[in-house]
């Protein structure tokens, strides 16, 4: 299957590159390079345009993705990343101000996501990423979106925690207006507050997200048990929380009691939103994973016998991405005893756009 697994990436990405920052452009080079080892084919992102954004995202929240910079650096302070000084906390939620860090403050979680002069194009073309990675997975058993920025801490009108755009809430939504029934599964070593928030009231999209226990890790303030989903979407949202202490076995366990819920809601289709910052030593997350115990979690994840899309989330230890992604891409293969997972729908008659 190596030479067969498509790899969906834009250059475009090196252009957020933020100082002094986790989310360095680096992180996704060196995920490219191990693609590249394994044998990926990789391919540029088609334009499938803003209504598959606009369709997951607030208009005001991609307004002002796109001219923060430009009217920031018409402040008296000049030109500098926009970021905000000040949070609309449970503030009269429905005004938006027309003043640039007014509407910073009422988009954005938090002030660890800088808008720079093309952080936009970036967001932009990793939406792309997935979406042209989705468009794939009809004619491929799996697929990977090489992402970045990361996207699933970015909820319907709020970026935050180095997220724009959900990338993988943006691909669900886009499969699931094609007839496919995509379930999320967020295995990145934070909650995906985001994908969890656009999907909480829907019954159409399984969310799991397998965490580090928000009572002492970033995001804080969701990615508990007792969060289920909401009206429509009541069950159709599940947290399983674990302890940054967690060993490749208990990791393991707690994989398969996720997918086997995954498995219960019958998805044809399986989004990963994958992040590598699970691994020990991780300068932002770590539990006790060594690379090589990504080998066992994709025979997990294809063991579920399901299309897969995997949709890169986050991983800040440089020299241990690549490794994690072979180990990962030889599990997947294996768990298909060299017989391709099939995929149930043909193939999507229009191209992008
Ligand atoms: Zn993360």
């Amino acid at each position: 299957m190596s030479g067969l697994l498509p790899v969906y990436y834009s250059p475009t990405h090196q252009e957020h590159a933020p100082d002094a920052h986790a989310d360095a452009p680096a992180r996704v080079e060196e995920l490219l390079r191990a693609a590249v080892d394994f044998g990926a084919s990789v391919r540029d992102p088609g334009d499938f345009g803003i209504e598959p954004i606009a369709a997951v995202h607030a208009p005001g929240l991609l307004a002002l993705l796109q001219t923060a910079y430009r009217r920031f650096a018409q402040l008296k302070e000049g030109p500098r990343p926009a970021a905000p000084d000040t949070f609309a906390v449970r503030q009269s939620a429905g005004r938006v101000s027309h003043n640039i860090w007014g509407q910073l403050g009422h988009y954005c979680t938090d002030n660890l996501t800088p808008i720079l002069p093309r952080t936009w194009d970036a967001a932009y073309a990793s939406a792309q990423v997935a979406l042209s990675a989705a468009q794939a997975l009809f004619d491929a058993p799996l697929v990977y979106a090489l992402t970045r920025p990361p996207g699933h801490h970015a909820y319907y009108d709020l970026y935050g925690g180095y997220c724009y755009l959900n990338n993988a809430a943006i691909a669900a939504h886009w499969l699931a207006q094609r007839g496919r029934r995509p379930a999320i599964l967020d295995i990145d070593y934070h909650h995906g507050n985001g994908t969890q928030a656009i999907f909480y009231e829907r019954a159409d999209i399984f969310v799991c997200s397998l965490h580090a226990d928000p009572a002492d890790e970033y995001p804080y303030y969701s990615g508990y048990p007792d969060e289920m989903g909401a009206g429509a979407g009541e069950g159709a949202t599940l947290n399983i929380p674990l302890p940054q202490t967690t060993d490749e076995a208990a990791y393991l366990r707690a994989l398969d009691w996720a997918l086997a819920a995954v498995d219960a809601v019958a998805p044809d289709t399986l989004i990963v939103s994958l992040g590598f910052d699970t691994l020990a030593g991780d300068p932002h997350g770590g539990m006790g994973l060594t690379p090589a115990a990504f080998r066992p979690i994709g025979r997990s994840l294809a063991a579920l016998g399901r299309p897969i899309l995997l949709v890169q989330e986050g991983g800040y230890q440089l020299g241990a991405l690549g490794p994690a992604l072979l180990a990962l891409l030889a599990g997947l293969s294996e768990a298909t005893g060299g017989r391709e997972l099939v995929a149930t729908h043909p193939p999507e008659p229009d191209a992008a756009g």
